[in-house]
C-alpha cells in the first residue's frame, strides 16, 4: 500500500459540487481507500485573465495502484467532469493533481512527483496540513514551513473536513 495525496480544484459550474462529487469518486476508485479529507477553501484564481474564484481541497488515499495507474484514474475522473484542456491554467470544471505518492521523486513525460508547484501554493499546502500537520516533502521541506513563503490567494474556509466527509459515509 502506498499513500497518495490528491489536490482538487474547480472554478466552473458550481465548483463546490464538483469537489464533493470528485471526493466521492476518489472514495470509490478500485484498489484505493479514502483515508483523509481537508476542509474546502475558496481561493482567488491564478492564471490568465479574469476567472471565477476556485474551490480547493485535498484528499489522502491508500492505494495499491502504481503512480501511473493512479494518474490514469484521476484523469478519468476529470474527463467524467467534462474537463476541457485548452488554455493553460484556464478555468476548469475539475482539476485533480497528484501531489505526493509516498516519498517517490520522479519525472516522466506524464507524471512529475511530487507535483512541481505544490510547495509554492497556499491552496495546496493549507488543505494538506488539514489532513496531516506533520507532512513533509521527500526533499525534507515540511508543508507547514512552505506555507510561510507560499503565495497568498485569499483562502477562506468554505466547508469543514467533517462536513465534506459526512455525505461520503454510508
Ligand atoms: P499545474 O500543473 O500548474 O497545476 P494544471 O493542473 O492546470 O497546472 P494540467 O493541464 O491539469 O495542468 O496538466 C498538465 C499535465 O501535467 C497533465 O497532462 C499530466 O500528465 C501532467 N502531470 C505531471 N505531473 C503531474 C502530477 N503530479 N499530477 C497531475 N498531472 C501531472
Ligand atoms: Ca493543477
Ligand atoms: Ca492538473
Amino acid at each position: 500500500m502506498a499513500i497518495a495525496y490528491i489536490g482538487l480544484g474547480s472554478n466552473l459550474e458550481q465548483p463546490a459540487s464538483h469537489i464533493l462529487q470528485a471526493l466521492r469518486e476518489l472514495s470509490q476508485l478500485a484498489q484505493c481507500e479514502l483515508t483523509g479529507v481537508s476542509n474546502s477553501y475558496r481561493s482567488l484564481a491564478v492564471g490568465p485573465g479574469e476567472q471565477p474564484d476556485y474551490v480547493n481541497a485535498a484528499a489522502r488515499l491508500s492505494t495499491d495502484l502504481s503512480p501511473i495507474a493512479l494518474l490514469d484514474a484521476i484523469q478519468g475522473i476529470e474527463q467524467f467532469h467534462g474537463r476541457v484542456r485548452d488554455i493553460r491554467w484556464g478555468p476548469r470544471t475539475l482539476d485533480l493533481d497528484m501531489l505526493l505518492f509516498d516519498t517517490l521523486q520522479m519525472s516522466s513525460e506524464r507524471l512529475i512527483l511530487p507535483h512541481p508547484r505544490a510547495h509554492e501554493r497556499d491552496f495546496v499546502l493549507r488543505p494538506l496540513l488539514d489532513i496531516d500537520e506533520t507532512l513533509c516533502f521527500p526533499d525534507g521541506r515540511c508543508v507547514v514551513d512552505c506555507l510561510h513563503t507560499a503565495d497568498a490567494n485569499g483562502l477562506r474556509v468554505l466547508q469543514t473536513s467533517n462536513e465534506l466527509w459526512q455525505p461520503l459515509r454510508g
